[in-house]
Parts: C-alpha cells; sequence; structure tokens
C-alpha cells in the first residue's frame, strides 16, 4: 500500500467510499465526481501505474472485474452507452495515479461524446513508418 495514494487509501478502507464490487484483488467503486450518475472506477487493490507496468495475470482480473461492473452501470442506470476510459499520466489527464478505469454511462438523449479531435498523416508514408516503429517495438517485447 502506497499511504500518499487516495485509492490504497480507499482499498484499505482509511478514506470512505461507496464500494460496489470487490473480489480479492479488484475494487470498484463510484467516483466522488461522477460525469453522470453511476460514473465507477475500478482498480486493483495494489498499488500500480501506468497501465503498462500493471503484471499481465492483475492486469486481466481488473478487465474482467471492468466488464462485470460495466454489465451491472448499465443495468442499474438503464443507460444507451458506455465510455470506459483510462488515463495515463498528466498529459492524458490523470490525477490519481493508481491504474483505474473510469466506466462512464452515456445516453441517447445527449450529443455523441468523443474525447479526441482527429487528425491526419501528412503521406502514406508517415503513416506505415508510424506502424513500422510501433510494431518493431512491441517485437522486441516478445
Ligand atoms: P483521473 O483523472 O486520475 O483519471 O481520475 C481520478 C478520478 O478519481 C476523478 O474522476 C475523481 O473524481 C476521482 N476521485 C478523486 N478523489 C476521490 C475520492 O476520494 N473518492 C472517490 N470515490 N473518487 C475520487
Ligand atoms: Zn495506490
Amino acid at each position: 500500500m502506497n499511504e500518499d495514494c487516495i485509492f490504497c487509501r480507499i482499498v484499505a478502507g482509511k478514506l470512505p467510499s461507496s464500494r460496489v464490487y470487490e473480489d480479492d484483488s479488484t475494487l470498484a467503486f463510484l467516483d466522488i465526481n461522477p460525469v453522470e450518475k453511476g460514473h465507477t472506477l475500478v482498480i486493483p487493490k495494489a498499488h500500480h501505474d501506468p497501465l503498462t507496468a500493471v503484471p499481465p495475470e492483475l492486469l486481466q482480473k481488473v478487465i474482467l472485474s471492468v466488464q462485470k461492473v460495466a454489465r451491472g452501470v448499465f443495468a442499474a442506470t438503464n443507460a444507451d452507452g458506455m465510455n470506459i476510459n483510462q488515463a495515463n499520466g498528466k498529459s492524458a489527464g490523470q490525477v490519481i495515479p493508481h491504474v483505474h478505469f473510469h466506466l462512464i454511462p452515456r445516453f441517447d438523449r445527449d450529443e455523441p461524446h468523443r474525447n479526441w479531435a482527429p487528425g491526419k498523416y501528412s503521406s502514406q508514408d508517415e503513416m506505415a513508418a508510424c506502424a513500422a516503429a510501433i510494431a518493431d517495438r512491441i517485437k522486441k517485447q516478445e
């Protein structure tokens, strides 16, 4: 546990939270400042950050909890859609550096939500080089 981490303190019961689900390695609770009512956070109980540093077996458990909790949020809120958002780093909007997934119910009454503006590559070559660079780094992990 990281004493300086708000989410670790929630896991330990040192801070209150509205829990909706937990198992041996994951916890889900309501976001204190919901984008929509029912906005839920799913976290590993152990302190890890960013996503790329989470042990794979634990990350599998977290994503299975995300799916289970998402079903509950859909059913309880009658949401038409859901954004599942996960930020890494300040530049991505992350405030609490303990890996978490936001489950945000969405409704057809609203404008569709997209949190990015589409851009363009300057050429097919630039796009191919970008794909090759990423593919190369992935291969080096194997
Ligand atoms: P981030 O920007 O790091 O992806 O999201 C952190 C989220 O944690 C925010 O949506 C914020 O409202 C939520 N949050 C911050 N402090 C607390 C807290 O003490 N309790 C709960 N339940 N949520 C919190
Ligand atoms: Zn933590």
